[in-house]
């Protein structure tokens, strides 16, 4: 007997979901679908690239009801394949790049908030603005991000004794 064919995806009710881009043309997808080193190559239905925190919510919410997986991906520059769909090609790409915004950078508290994709250079770069040091520093740093960087516990020299997670981070808000 034949094996039913999934469903098919529309993805126009995804687009209309949420603000920010939705990529589904081949050649916009392939630098998502393919990890750093070029080890991993995987397929999507799309990369959806919200504006907002919000926006992030309604993405998830429209692939939960579509029984479709999430891919997070920041920078993309992680090296165990993690931020790399399937080759199923019935996962979504969550790109957290358009989320830049660095929201406020507190000296007197030493913290900063900023979102998702924000890069480790940005993030760096604005704390020093206030004569402070962001204490993680990776030679990735100016494509990988704080997502991304709190999701792998990402951790060098410079990151005190232990890792991202443990020594830097205050809190998060999905
Ligand atoms: C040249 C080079 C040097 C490196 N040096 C180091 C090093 O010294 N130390 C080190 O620890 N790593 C290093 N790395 C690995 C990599 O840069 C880190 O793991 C970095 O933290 C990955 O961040 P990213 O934004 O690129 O994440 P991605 O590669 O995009 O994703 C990595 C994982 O995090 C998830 N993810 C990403 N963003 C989010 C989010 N907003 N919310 C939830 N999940 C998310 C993805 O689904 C995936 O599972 C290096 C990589 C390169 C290419």
């Amino acid at each position: 007997m034949a094996t039913p064919s999934a469903p098919t995806i529309d993805l126009e009710s995804l687009r209309q979901s949420f603000s920010g881009r939705l990529l589904n043309d081949a050649a916009d997808l392939e630098p998502f679908v393919v990890d750093w080193r070029r080890r991993y190559f995987g397929r999507a239905l799309a990369v959806a690239m919200p504006d907002s925190v919000d926006d992030v919510a309604a993405v998830v919410r429209w692939c939960a009801g579509h029984r479709v997986a999430v891919v997070p991906q920041g920078g993309n520059t992680g090296l165990a394949g993690a931020a790399t769909p399937d080759g199923g090609g019935r996962s979504i790409v969550l790109s957290l790049a358009r989320l830049k915004r660095v929201r406020a950078v507190d000296a007197v508290n030493n913290s900063i908030t900023v979102e998702a994709g924000c890069t480790l250079a940005e993030v760096r770069a604005a704390a020093e603005a206030a004569g402070r040091l962001f204490p993680l520093s990776l030679p990735s740093e100016g494509s990988c991000t704080i997502g991304g960087n709190l999701s792998t516990n990402a951790g060098a020299s410079r990151c005190c004794a232990t890792a991202m997670r443990a020594s830097c981070a205050r809190g998060w808000k999905w």
